[in-house]
């Protein structure tokens, strides 16, 4: 290999132009800091789109991942390996959860959760209960089923015909999912809480009436917490808070803390239906995926971290109020834990990409969710020092934009 110089340009000579990538490229994580090429620092608010629960390169993470990199890499699900044994034993311990399964991306794991409902309801009663219901906006990855069941037409044009058998109802609204349910309904996908959508967390009263709904009629609900779980909602789990509990959970970005890894929970009698052969993944529960979200489970599961995660909600309402009270941009703060939406008043609408742009230009790194709502997915363990200083990055960003657009 050369040693030709590595530029943001290069990515547009040799990559898909599916993405498009900031200006900068980050060569280093500490915690909640990255460092680009040039040196130059950024604090992270975003954590790699609400993965890096736990910082970058967390010394408990590293050591986990080198001692098993020493050991034992991969050996494919012919065999089976001691750290996915005491992963999925930790996970059945800490939630509703009595079967486990691995994949490597949060799609996957919806993909078989998926598939297990309709597989479980063809074992169970028949061919007449297939279809599944899902709400809008929400969103349940890229594949071809779950981008289906997400339900937003600009990530399935062009991609059919698309898999059949999947209503959508509107988020929140009880009603009208009371209207859409029936004997022939064999599954329901939501997310607890919001990501990709706007971080909008679902009403106790709408968890509680879905769950009732679908016990009366016999469907499987299925929480996907690929965004929300692993902490991120100051909980272990979203679910728990709402005490509302799901037939399958599915999760993922957190759970490896940047290393790839999904799963999906259930029950065992439920998990009966994913037969010998009937599915699989050729990396699920590989020894470096599952020793690191073991480390990560760890740490996650600690009371004491979870409370940490909402007294730094606290800290970043108050810092983003006051920061509002100057400029008057937000309509509305929300979210739950570390999972924070600030929603754009109307004269913003549309504009969230600029905020992005405007805060990397302070050296600091947030999210969109969607054009209107700016998502904030910092480290759980974010220092309080390192709020402020990120908080005042933010500051300075939206007091340029502002001026700018009053100009
Ligand atoms: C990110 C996300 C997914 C998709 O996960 P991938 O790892 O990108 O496949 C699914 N559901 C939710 C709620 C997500 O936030």
């Amino acid at each position: 290999m050369n040693q030709l110089s590595v530029t943001r340009q290069l990515f547009d000579d040799v990559m898909v132009p599916n993405y498009a990538p900031a200006a900068i490229i980050p060569v280093r994580g500490e915690g909640s800091r990255l460092w680009d090429q040039d040196g130059r620092d950024y604090i992270d608010f975003a954590g790699g789109i609400a993965v890096t629960g736990l910082g970058h390169a967390h010394p408990r993470l590293v050591a986990a991942l080198n001692e098993q990199a020493k050991k034992l890499w991969h050996v494919s699900n012919v065999l089976t390996n001691e750290p996915a044994l005491n992963l999925a034993r930790r996970l059945c311990e800490l939630t509703f959860a009595e079967r486990v399964f691995f994949a490597n991306s949060g799609a996957e794991a919806n993909e078989a959760a998926l598939k297990l409902a309709r597989k479980y309801s063809a074992d169970y009663f028949g061919s007449d209960k297939r279809e599944i219901i899902a709400f809008t906006p929400s969103f349940h990855g890229r594949t071809l089923f779950t981008v289906t069941v997400g339900g937003q037409p600009k990530y399935t044009e062009g991609f059919e015909p698309l898999p059949q058998g999947i209503t959508h109802v509107p988020f929140n609204d009880l009603a009208a999912f009371a209207a859409a349910i029936s004997e022939r309904t064999c599954a329901v996908i939501l997310e607890p809480v919001l990501g990709e959508s706007g971080v909008i967390s679902a009403t106790p009263e709408f968890l509680q009436g879905v769950r009732e709904l679908c016990d009366q009629h016999r469907a499987l609900l299925i929480f996907d917490e690929v965004q929300c779980g692993n902490g991120r909602s100051g909980h272990l789990y979203a679910y728990m808070a709402y005490g509302v509990t799901p037939d399958i959970l599915t999760t993922a970005k957190g759970l490896g803390g940047g290393f790839p890894i999904s799963a999906m929970l259930t029950t065992a009698a439920i998990a009966r239906s994913l037969s010998v052969g009937s599915h699989g993944t050729t990396y699920g529960g590989n020894p470096l995926g599952c020793a690191v979200a073991g480390a990560v489970l760890d740490i996650i599961s600690d009371p004491e971290l979870l409370a940490g995660v909402r007294h730094k909600h606290a800290v970043f309402m108050a810092g983003l109020h006051r920061i509002n009270q100057r400029f008057g941009v937000f309509r509305e703060l929300r979210g739950k834990g570390l999972l924070l939406g600030c929603e754009l008043t109307e004269a913003w609408h549309g504009r969230s990409r600029d905020f992005i742009k405007a805060a990397l230009d302070q050296r600091l790194l947030v999210l969109v969710a969607g054009p209107d709502v700016i998502r904030l997915a910092p480290s759980l363990i974010i220092p309080d020092d390192v709020i402020e200083d990120g908080l005042q990055r933010f500051e300075q960003a939206i007091a340029h934009l502002v001026s700018q657009t009053t100009q």
